[in-house]
């Protein structure tokens, strides 16, 4: 495989949806309570005849659990030993306190991110990906891991990180 990406944001978000989307069947969980997970999953995936690994993280919620436990969360070791993250966040609640501290971490971490603003099931929607330039991580690639809507775009650029 070319390497490793680590699928990583606040709960609830749409980080499993997104992760069966890719495999294309469901083997991560979906869960529609946020935080119940705290697991570290890593599937082998394929896009467009290239095989990497995607792993699945359970949410990291630094304002909840406090950066201390966060450093030592499943999210934050998937961080260490990924190639490139995808940062999901949620474009219909919008940018959170808590989107920008996870930033923060990505940021100290190193690795090559892209973000993915989720849950921007139809077109008309797409323009609240906007806001999430102020992250400061380039454009930020409005999808609905739900309906397959811009992921294929995502993932283009996100395996040119690995
Ligand atoms: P995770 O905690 O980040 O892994 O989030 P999940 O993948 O478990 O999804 C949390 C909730 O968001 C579930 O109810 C999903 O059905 C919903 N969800 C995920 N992706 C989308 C999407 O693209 N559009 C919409 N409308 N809902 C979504
Ligand atoms: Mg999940």
């Amino acid at each position: 495989t070319v390497g490793v990406l680590a699928v990583v944001g606040r709960p609830n978000v749409g980080k499993s949806t997104l992760v069966n989307r890719i495999l294309g069947r469901r083997a991560a969980i979906v869960e529609d309570t946020p935080g119940v997970t705290r697991d570290r999953v890593t599937y082998e995936a394929e896009w467009s005849g290239t095989r990497f690994q995607l792993v699945d993280t359970g949410g990291w919620e630094a304002d909840v659990e406090g950066i201390d436990s966060a450093i030592a969360s499943q999210a934050q070791i998937a961080v260490q030993l990924a190639d490139a993250v995808l940062l999901v966040v949620d474009g219909i609640v919008g940018l959170t306190a808590s989107d920008e501290r996870i930033v923060s971490m990505l940021r100290a971490a190193g690795k090559p991110v892209v973000v993915a603003v989720n849950k921007l099931d139809t077109q008309m929607l797409e323009y609240q990906a906007a806001e999430f330039w102020n992250l400061g991580l380039g454009e930020p690639y409005a999808i609905s891991a739900m309906h397959g809507r811009g992921v294929g775009d995502l993932l283009d650029v996100a395996l040119k990180k690995l």
